[in-house]
Parts: C-alpha cells; structure tokens; sequence
C-alpha cells in the first residue's frame, strides 16, 4: 500500500499569533512555524501502517511557499520516505490544495491519502473531504483508530451518538482526529538521515492545475479582550449577581 501524507505548515501552537496592525493578515514575521498537529498525527499513522508490514512507500506534501520545505524534512524525519513540495503562494485555499493533492495522488497512484482532519491556522476543516470529491473515492473523516482487514480500510470515528466504524475500499482519503495516535519525537540521527531523502519540487503548472482565487480574505481582528472576573464570597452573592448585574437568570 503506497500512502500520501499532506502535511501544512502553520504558526505552531504554543506561539502568540499577532494581528497586522492594518488588519490585513496575521503577522507572521519572527513566529515559529511547525506542522499542523494534525498533520503530525497523520505522519504517525502511516509510519505505524509501514512497520506492521502494511505500507510499502510513504510520500508526504506540502503546498506553499518555500519555506514548507521544513515540514517535509520534519515528516521524512518522522519516517516518511521521501517529500513532494509544491510551490506556490498561498497555502490556505481548499480547493487549491485538494485539486493539487489529487493531481499528486493520481501521479505516484497512492492507495491511502492521510490528512489532518483540520489546519490550526484556517480550521477550514474540508481539504480532505473536496480531496475524496475530487478524486471520487472513499473516504474517512476525523478517524481515532485505523486498521487494515481484507483490503478493506476500517476507520471507527467519534460521532455524537458513540463510535461509527467505516469499511472502506481503497483508494481512499482518511483525516486523522486528536486521538488517532500520539507522533512520536524525531530522533536526532533521523534529523540528519532526513536531510538526505528525496525532494521534489513541482509548480501547480506541472500538475496540470490552474490556480484560481475561490475565497478572498476580507481582514483579521484579535479576539474581544476577556474583562477581568469578580471573587464573590458566597452562592447567594452569586445568584444575586447572575439574577440583578447579569440579568441572565
Ligand atoms: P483544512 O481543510 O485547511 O483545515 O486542512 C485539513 C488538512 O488538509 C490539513 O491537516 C492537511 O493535512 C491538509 N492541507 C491543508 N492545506 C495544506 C497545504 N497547504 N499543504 C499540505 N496539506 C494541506
């Protein structure tokens, strides 16, 4: 099974994201970047699907600038085997990146397309499911545990009502929730083993794909400050407070 990993580069999630002071973008001058966590736990679960035996190649992508270039080094030093970047401006736009994905999927004909069920700094949360649209294939969304049973994919996903389990048929597109798995820390031999596996940079011209603008960003404000509490000293001066200053009860 040959599996594809796309992994997005985003400001990581300890950092303090700052708003341009014209409103224009979040600034990201000086910030430290990093894989979407999502991503990472989308890279874990196909290394583990290489050790048992069931992968055979693992290839990972990622859309953007040059500097994305990182998160595959990143991810071929998690145990992916080598890295597709394409190169283009913005990596934000859904549709953009799944048209890409599917092109890079269709090219090196991968069985499994893993990604993160969502990127932290849009939370679009739809590239996966436009990838297996796009592509016509199953597909898998927000998995917490994935395992192979008779060439079929058996992805369970926490749903309100409890636990779903899908059958699916390969190819198909899986996203990866919070408790899929927890990615290991690159080691540091692998940091450097990584350095030297294959990298291939592509242009969204050599896919085929022609870019179009589907979503214009309009601004970007801070969050409404938070007013500071009150320490109230008992449930009556509470309930007195709710039902007179707040009026919400
Ligand atoms: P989103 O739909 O933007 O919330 O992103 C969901 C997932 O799609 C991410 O976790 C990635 O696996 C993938 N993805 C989104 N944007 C990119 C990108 N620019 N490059 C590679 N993968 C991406």
């Amino acid at each position: 099974m040959k599996i594809l990993v796309a992994v997005k580069r985003v400001i990581d999630y300890n950092a303090k994201v700052r708003v341009k002071p014209d409103n224009s973008d979040v600034d990201l001058a000086n910030i430290k970047m990093a894989i979407n966590p999502f991503c990472e736990i989308a890279v874990e679960e196909a290394v583990r699907l290489k050790e048992s035996g069931i992968a055979t190649e693992i290839v990972v992508a990622s859309i953007g600038e040059k500097p994305c270039q990182e998160q595959i080094r990143s991810a071929l030093a998690l145990g992916a085997d080598r890295g597709i970047h394409v190169e283009t401006e913005n990596n934000s736009d859904s549709l953009n990146v799944a048209k890409l994905l599917a092109k890079v999927a269709e090219r090196e004909q991968i069985d499994l397309i893993i990604l993160g069920k969502q990127a932290i700094d849009s939370d679009n949360n739809q590239t996966g499911q436009m990838l297996a649209a796009l592509l016509n294939c199953s597909q898998g969304t927000f998995a917490s545990k994935v395992c192979v049973e008779n060439e079929k994919l058996l992805v369970t996903r926490e749903i309100d009502g409890g636990l779903q389990t899908l059958s699916l048929t390969l190819p198909a597109v899986v996203t990866t929730d919070l408790r899929l798995n927890e990615p290991r820390y690159a080691a540091l031999p692998n940091i450097m083993k990584a350095k030297r596996k294959p990298l291939q940079v592509l242009t969204p011209d050599e896919l085929g794909v022609t870019f179009k603008q589907h979503t214009q960003l309009m601004s970007v404000a801070e969050p409404a400050k938070r007013e500071q509490g009150v320490m109230v000293n008992s449930v009556d001066e509470l309930i007195e407070k709710l039902k007179f200053e707040a009026k919400v009860i």
